[in-house]
């Protein structure tokens, strides 16, 4: 039968109906998908090492002769072994196999083989267990497993290394002149790139390790690629006019009614917000601001300036507490200013919603502020003009379509604190304009921050105590535990420790929240804080997020090293609002390195944009960047931080070539186009 990379692997020889499911669990169901199967790594069996240089613990290729005859050796019941030593010019290694008996009689004394695998160490004696072994004659020959760099496939139940290579080479050759090669001809020159045969042959069979480099660079080149022109077209395709009149407005009659002076870098965002607004196109813009930069004053101008034109905005935060908090601001912003202010969250009355959802309809209201119950289908606006999301990685972009659906292609403002590298945010925000607030309102005192472990503890509980005798609240965060975990001794919860708190000092009011309370209740004990009715918070993180408690001067974290970087520099941000200096205090037991250079960190730098590389740095992209909260595709080869060079260049080039094609409409053009749409087909959820 003639294969092509069309044929379904089943018609591999070999492949029967169990192993074709085996394969479908890892997405391959056509030789096409498994050419673009791709080594998760690769063993380097190219280069032998002498016996006396090869190490415990390494894994190492030795070709040796057969020093006797290999023996059986029963080990016990039902368990045999292959024994026999193998010797070099400079040692010798004891070999074994276990429950592979046939090895006796397929190994023979006084011929040479190559043996790839870990060294072992018994008494004084090297050894090897189940290593690879191949007649020294074969190494690297065609169908040969030492000798050469060996792809080492991601594995389903099932399969095995060895079935997944007779696949993929079965599917290489069926493959080879037909590979589609998004990349057009004059980008391959200009970067030096390789042709996508060699590549797909490279990538799993790799000559040599620079050839390994080539093939790699290019699929990443063109897998980054390939995603920056399916961004980019969005992006042209998303700068839709808009059907909304606005008008003009002189942003000074919103900043004269504040309490404070709006920073340069806040009328700078508000003056690009109104300058999309006024453009004639529907805005798409990011603002990005670390966390007490001052985002939501953007907003208030923004939705103060679609009110004069006499549209409505709606605002959507991710949590209640967060969306009564942005009421408040917004009410204390914009009342004054004759706007009407409202909040839609799930868990007020039938009663209150229906009476918000009337107002809102009538358009009564100016503003909605609220959950997730913004996007029910019994919410309708009048004119809605303006839709606002915050913290937005905790939105799905459905959530976001559904809400701006509820209006005529409404202008849409996104704020998030998650500071990302440019290159990436180009890409991640590719769709929207990005407005970056860098300057923290004045007057703010720089937060001290402190490592400390449990030691301290009757020390730091005189501190609170004292802090509190000040008249200042304090935070204390302990680790999220899921429901069901076992709880690890020395990890805290935040109800048990929340009582010991409150046994250590009776007199001071100590609060409670915790992942297994209910939305409301959480809720009033928020507010009791916020309101100043508890001295201190006890709380598992969710108060990560920016509930904004200006007198509160203490965030003390415990077991801070379970927190990942960014997650602390979030935490952290909730104090030093206030007037009054603030301390962070981090208590933690562990003593590995990793921990203690993390904390260091934090001691270190208030910068969001160095803590965040450091955070990539320590726990690598796949960790910071879950592809829930970035909103791009999984990808396939590429790794989105460590390969940001790259990234730049194919941003570049996506560029370049849509600055000449727009429409992918030449010949030339063909490939990219149909690739782009493929990634728009498997991403229409994600990216509307
Ligand atoms: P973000 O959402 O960016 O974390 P917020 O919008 O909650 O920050 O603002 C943090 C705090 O700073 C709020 O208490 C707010 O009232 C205050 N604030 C905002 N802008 C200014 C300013 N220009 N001058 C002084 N205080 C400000
Ligand atoms: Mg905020």
């Amino acid at each position: 039968m003639k294969m092509t990379p069309e044929t379904e692997i089943s018609a591999l020889r070999g492949v029967g109906p169990k192993k074709a499911e085996a394969f479908r669990k890892l997405g391959v169901e056509t030789l096409r998908d498994l050419a673009a199967l791709f080594p998760r790594r690769y063993e380097d069996r190219t280069r032998f090492t002498p016996i006396a240089l090869a190490m415990p613990d390494d894994t190492v290729c030795i070709r040796a002769m057969v020093a006797n005859e290999p023996r059986l050796v029963r080990v016990r019941r039902g368990m045999e072994m292959v024994k026999l030593r193998a010797v070099d010019d400079t040692g010798s290694v004891d070999i074994t196999y276990f429950n592979q008996n046939y090895r006796r009689d397929a190994i023979h004394m006084g011929e040479s083989y190559i043996f790839y695998g870990k060294i072992g160490l018994l008494g004084q004696r090297k050894t090897m267990a189940n290593p690879v072994c191949e007649q020294e004659a074969l190494a690297g020959t065609a169908g040969s497993v030492t000798g050469r760099i060996m792809p080492v496939y991601p594995l389903s139940a099932g399969l095995t290394q060895r079935i997944v290579l007779d696949a993929v080479r079965a599917a290489l050759d069926a493959c080879a002149g037909h590979f589609p090669d998004a990349l057009p001809e004059e980008i391959l020159r200009q970067y030096g790139l390789a042709q996508a045969d060699f590549a797909y042959e490279n990538i799993h069979f790799p000559a040599d390790l620079g050839a390994l480099e080539l093939a790699r660079r290019r699929l990443i080149f063109e897998e980054l690629f390939v995603l920056a022109c399916a961004m980019q077209r969005m992006r042209g395709e998303r700068q839709t006019a808009s059907g909304m009149r606005m008008e003009r407005a002189d942003c000074a009659a919103f900043y004269r009614t504040l309490p404070f002076r709006p920073t340069n870098a806040q009328q700078r965002a508000v003056l690009a917000a109104a300058d999309d607004l006024c453009s004639g196109a529907v805005m798409n813009r990011l603002v990005q601001g670390d966390v007490g930069s001052g985002k939501t004053l953007v907003a208030a101008a923004c939705i103060w300036y679609v009110w004069k034109s006499g549209y409505q905005s709606a605002f959507m935060a991710p949590t209640e507490i967060l969306a009564e908090q942005h009421e408040q601001t917004l009410r204390g912003f914009l009342e004054p200013l004759g706007l009407h202010v409202g909040r839609l969250t799930g868990s007020m009355t039938a009663k209150q919603k229906r009476g918000v959802c009337d107002a809102l309809a009538a358009g009564a209201l100016d503003v909605v502020v609220g959950t997730h119950a913004l996007i029910q289908g019994t919410v309708q606006f009048a004119r809605l003009g303006l839709v606002i999301t915050d913290e937005q990685h905790r939105f799905g972009v459905e959530q976001r379509a559904a809400l701006t659906g509820k209006g005529d292609h409404p202008h849409t403002l996104v704020m998030s604190a998650t500071p990302i590298p440019r290159t990436l945010a180009l890409m991640i925000y590719g769709d929207l304009d990005v407005s970056v607030i860098d300057e923290l309102p004045p007057g703010r005192r720089p937060v001290e921050t402190y490592v400390v472990d449990e030691r301290y503890r009757a020390r730091l509980n005189a501190f609170l105590d004292k802090l509190v005798g000040e008249g200042r609240q304090a935070f204390v965060v302990c680790p999220m535990v899921e429901e069901n975990d076992e709880l690890p001794a020395q990890l805290k919860s935040a109800q048990e420790h929340a009582a010991a708190l409150q046994r250590a000092l009776p007199h001071r009011r100590v609060g409670c929240i915790h992942g297994r309370m209910k939305a409301k209740d959480k809720e009033a004990v928020m507010a009791a804080f916020a309101a100043g009715e508890l001295d201190v918070l006890v709380a598992t993180t969710v108060i990560e997020v920016g509930v904004d408690v200006p007198n509160a001067a203490l965030m003390l974290v415990e077991n801070a090293d379970r927190f990942g970087l960014s997650q602390l520099h979030q935490l952290r941000g909730r104090i030093g609002r206030g007037p009054f200096q603030s301390y962070c205090i981090l208590v933690s037991d562990s003593d590995t390195d990793e921990a203690k250079a993390r904390l260091k960190v934090m001691r270190e730098t208030a910068d969001g944009f160095k803590i965040a590389e450091a955070d990539l740095r320590q726990r690598g992209p796949g960790d910071f960047f879950g592809s829930r909260q970035h909103g791009l595709p999984e990808m396939h080869i590429a790794d989105l931080c460590a390969d940001m060079n790259v990234l730049e260049d194919a941003r570049a080039a996506a560029q370049a070539v849509l600055e000449t094609d727009p429409e992918l409409s030449r010949p030339g053009h063909a490939k990219l186009r149909t690739q782009c749409d493929r990634l728009f087909e498997a991403n229409a959820g994600r990216w509307n």
